[in-house]
This record gives C-alpha cells, sequence and structure tokens, in this order.
C-alpha cells in the first residue's frame, strides 16, 4: 500500500528497454513526407504511441469535471425522474418551479435548471478537452504513415 506515485511515469513499450519514460523527446521523422514528428523514448528512440504518451498522462482535471458533471447529471435526472413518475410533475415544473423550503434550494432558490447549468459546464469542459485531445492523437496517427496509400 502506499505506492501510488507512477501514476504519471509511463514504461517504455520496447521489450529490450522497459525503461520508465518521464518525458518522453520529440523526434523529427524526416523519412517521411511530409516530415513527421513523433514522441519517442529517450533511452531506445523508439517511436512511442501517442495515445499511450496521452494515457501516461491522463489529464486529471478534466476526468474529474467530467465525472463530477455526470454525478449532478444523473442526480438531476433520477431527480426528473422520481418527480414525474412520482408527483406526476411536468419537465418545465422540475426545472423551473421554485424550491422553496426543500433541501434542493439550498435557502438561496436554487432550482433544478441551476444544478442542471451547473453540471453542463464541467461535463462540455471535460468532454472538450478529451475530444480535442482525442482530435491531436488522430491528427498524429494520420500524419504517421503519410502516403502509404495507392
Ligand atoms: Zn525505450
Amino acid at each position: 500500500m502506499g505506492n501510488r506515485r507512477r501514476a504519471r511515469v509511463i514504461i517504455c513499450p520496447n521489450p529490450r528497454c522497459k525503461q520508465e519514460i518521464k518525458e518522453p523527446i520529440l523526434l523529427n521523422n524526416l523519412s517521411t513526407i511530409p516530415a513527421g514528428y513523433y514522441y519517442a523514448c529517450p533511452h531506445c528512440l523508439i517511436k512511442l504511441n501517442t495515445y499511450v504518451y496521452m494515457r501516461g498522462r491522463a489529464n486529471l482535471p478534466s476526468l474529474f469535471l467530467t465525472a463530477l458533471g455526470s454525478t449532478i447529471m444523473i442526480w438531476v435526472g433520477w431527480l426528473v425522474w422520481y418527480d414525474t413518475t412520482t408527483w406526476d410533475k411536468d419537465i418545465a415544473l422540475i426545472f423551473f418551479g421554485s424550491r422553496t423550503g426543500e433541501a434542493i434550494s439550498l435557502g438561496i432558490g436554487m432550482k433544478v435548471i441551476h444544478y442542471f447549468l451547473i453540471s453542463l459546464v464541467p461535463l462540455l469542459s471535460g468532454l472538450l478537452t478529451f475530444l480535442r485531445r482525442r482530435g491531436k492523437i488522430i491528427e498524429s496517427h494520420f500524419n504517421a504513415p503519410a502516403g502509404t496509400k495507392g
């Protein structure tokens, strides 16, 4: 127990190397046209899968935000489901209705729509970060084998 500090270190995929890579180096691959850049192990210079590299640097804040957003979203969804089935309430009423006197209002007039919006922000920002990252990875994969079609 207590040996969880290696989260950010990735291991070189080369079976002959298998060294810990703290900071991959960016190499310029001139053998492809157009020349592509890729991350490589600083010990054996093997090309690293960008995905492995990204996963090694797992974006915890965005992961956390997404988890937080989905948690609130699920809660809001449950609330809507509960209110519609138990109290036969209207969706609009659930979202915009006053919740004074209920725990949800927190004494400051919080409505379900507020929670919904609050959950949207981290969810979207987390999702955007994820998509941007994904786009980058696809791009690097796309660039690597350039000119092999034909
Ligand atoms: Zn290596």
